[in-house]
């Protein structure tokens, strides 16, 4: 089968690889519909991650249809329309029993190698699917594939930062960083009841789309922090979604929250190790949370409000392109000049 490989530092290819095959008994395997392209893949794309096997599929944002599933699956059967997590986990442990899927003993992230478990990836035609039970989210028919696309990861995580970062209605929330997930966050800001959004990133696309989705766009260079000071009357704003994953915007989410704020980030931070401004937390009594997204336990709401029409993921697709295309595709994606970016396969 075909699926999309890194061949080096910034650049992928599509090779023939070997077809997946079930390998325990929870287990299923997809055929693809389409993938669609992540910031996190660009840290994969950029050797952030360490080299990839050879003939290593990458990728973890997948809709497809259900071919085979192992004995023991329950809930998912041959032909189902399907999407899923970036990660499996067991559902069994001490962990996913108290629904912290992330912390799972067993788990895996498709596509990222093996520090994390070294699952093969979705941009493919096929995928193996460990414990699919609880990996797999059931598509009902009023949700495209395009929709469906973003609940296993970009629309979730969004989501699960946005939960966490205290908002009340009527708050003005900042969300640093407009990529697809920036997006998406300023969109479940909106549904969490903030009054307003501002939205900050360096390229003035992005912003133009923030602003088209309602939130009030801010260039984040130097002056960042003073112009949402005087967006929100001096005082800053009243909870921060960092979904970039630097050092720089970690630091300017602190700088921009308001007294008792809390500073939710979902931005991959491919060091183990930043400075952060403590002092500033501690004078401003701020509350930092950060983690990968607990897709299993959110992607019930975030499915659900999607099929009520509350929460648009699909209009950030910019560009349609077939699997064989991954190249230009990763391409685009990593200048900046495409939003999603769907992989039909
Ligand atoms: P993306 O790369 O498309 O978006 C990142 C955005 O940040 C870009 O628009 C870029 O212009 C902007 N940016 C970069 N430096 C900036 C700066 N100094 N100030 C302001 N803006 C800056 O990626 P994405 O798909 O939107 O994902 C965003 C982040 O979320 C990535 O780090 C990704 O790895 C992470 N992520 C985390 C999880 C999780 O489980 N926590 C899941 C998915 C994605
Ligand atoms: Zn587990």
């Amino acid at each position: 089968m075909k699926a999309v490989t890194l061949a080096a530092v910034d650049e992928v290819a599509v090779r023939d690889v070997p077809e997946p095959r079930i390998d325990q008994p929870t287990d299923a395997v997809i055929r693809l519909r389409a993938g669609a392209i992540c910031g996190s893949d660009l840290h994969v794309y950029h050797g952030q991650m360490g080299a990839m096997e050879k003939d290593y599929p990458i990728g973890h944002e997948y809709v497809g249809v259900v071919e085979e599933v192992g004995p023991l699956v329950r809930g998912f059967r041959p032909g189902m329309r399907v999407g899923g997590s970036f990660f499996s986990a067991c559902g069994e442990c001490d962990a996913c029993r108290r629904r912290q899927f992330t912390q799972c003993q067993e788990i895996q992230l498709f596509g990222f190698g093996a520090r994390f478990g070294g699952l093969a990836g979705s941009q493919a035609e096929r995928v193996r699917i460990p414990h699919a039970d609880h990996t797999l989210i059931a598509l009902p028919d009023e949700i495209s594939d395009e929709q469906g696309l973003f609940l296993g990861d970009a629309l979730t995580t969004a989501y699960f930062g946005v939960r966490r970062a205290d908002i009340e209605p009527g708050m003005t929330v900042a969300v640093v960083g407009c990529g697809p997930v920036g997006q998406l966050a300023v969109e479940c800001a909106q549904v969490f009841g903030a009054a307003r959004v501002i939205a900050l990133d360096l390229v003035p696309q992005r912003l133009a789309q923030a602003e088209e989705i309602g939130a009030m766009p801010v260039l984040a260079d130097g002056d960042a922090a003073k112009r949402v000071r005087a967006l929100t009357g001096g005082r800053g704003a009243d909870a921060v979604v960092e979904a970039v994953g630097s050092e720089a915007t970690l630091n300017l989410s602190l700088r921009l929250a308001a007294g008792f704020a809390t500073v939710s980030a979902i931005g991959v931070f491919p060091q183990p190790s930043v400075p952060i401004l403590i002092g500033r937390a501690f004078d401003r009594d701020l509350t930092v949370r950060a983690g990968m997204a607990n897709i299993q336990a959110e992607a019930a709401a975030t499915r659900e409000l999607v099929r009520a029409g509350r929460l648009h993921p699909e209009r950030l697709v910019t560009h349609r392109m077939p699997l064989e295309d991954a190249p230009q595709a990763y391409a685009l994606f990593a200048r900046r000049e495409a939003g999603k970016v769907i992989l039909n396969v």
